[in-house]
């Protein structure tokens, strides 16, 4: 049994300010530090549950903070973007039984620390099926197509709040309580870890028992841009129709593809930075 562990930074302990989220900034050194000890609980606890395999994926920013020297050795690691996959690259491996999403954050517009969905610079927020999408339901969908549940969830309250819903059965770990978007009640980066590990021991050994819930598709994706420029850029890509000043729609055949064009605006918006 394989299990694919995705790490991001915003939902680490310790972490409140997007200065410890931006690599190259002194203080992400240090917060790359936390997120790698958080990816070590994941992994310890995942081999203790029963995993025979942890792949870890690195999925913040340019999807290379995780300090490879500092993993547990028993684990992979994949690093480096673009990739097809993002957030859950890995969940194609035929031998994947479980996500635990670490350091996860909350959606786009939710009171959560750091709180957004694929890009704070170019999406205010996205709908999928009218309903508020972050991160946890994007990804949590793409490995449902592959059949594979989310077993595990941490973060803030915020994000494990609105995420438990979407994943029945699932652990969610608290690690710290927001009080808005950049202010914070921690754990230290050591209890967060036991937390984490507790969690991640307890999600795979009960993998096999959860259940997916897929949804419905085609799937209507309504992206609002944080500027009409961007909603101007993001116009020129033909799949998408302009409902007004700042929103886009688009139909999807799959998450996966839903994130895939996600991704795309997300790259193609660099240029009006
Ligand atoms: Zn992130």
């Amino acid at each position: 049994m394989m299990i694919l562990v995705s790490v991001d930074i915003e939902g680490i302990a310790g972490v409140v300010h997007p200065e410890q989220t931006r690599f190259g900034h002194p203080e992400s050194e240090r917060a790359r530090r936390w997120m790698t000890g958080e990816a070590n609980a994941a992994i310890r606890g995942a081999f203790a549950g029963g995993a025979s395999r942890v792949v870890v994926n690195d999925s913040h920013g340019q999807f290379r903070n995780l300090l490879p020297d500092e993993l547990d050795p028993r684990a992979e690691v994949l690093l480096g973007k673009p990739r097809d996959l993002g957030m859950v690259a890995g969940v194609d491996d035929p031998d994947c039984k479980a996500v635990l999403l670490v350091g996860w954050d909350a959606r786009s517009a939710a009171p959560g620390i750091l709180s957004h969905t694929i890009s704070s610079f170019a999406f205010a927020r996205v709908l999928v099926n009218g309903v508020d999408a972050g991160e946890a339901s994007l990804y949590g969908g793409v490995a449902a197509e592959f059949g594979v549940p989310v077993a595990l969830f941490t973060g803030d309250d915020a994000f494990v709040a609105e995420t438990a819903p979407l994943f029945p059965g699932a652990i969610g770990v608290v690690v710290k309580r927001a009080h808005g978007h950049r202010v914070a009640t921690s754990l230290s980066p050591g209890a967060a870890c036991d937390a984490i590990e507790a969690g991640a021991r307890e999600a795979a050994a009960k993998c096999a028992s959860l259940e997916l819930q897929p949804l419905p598709t085609p799937l209507n994706v309504r992206v609002e841009a944080t500027s009409v420029a961007l909603a101007d850029l993001f116009a020129m890509l033909p799949i998408l129709r302009r409902a007004d000043a700042l929103a886009l729609e688009f139909r999807a055949p799959t998450m996966r593809y839903a994130v895939r064009v996600l991704n795309s605006l997300s790259a193609m918006s660099f240029m009006l930075r």
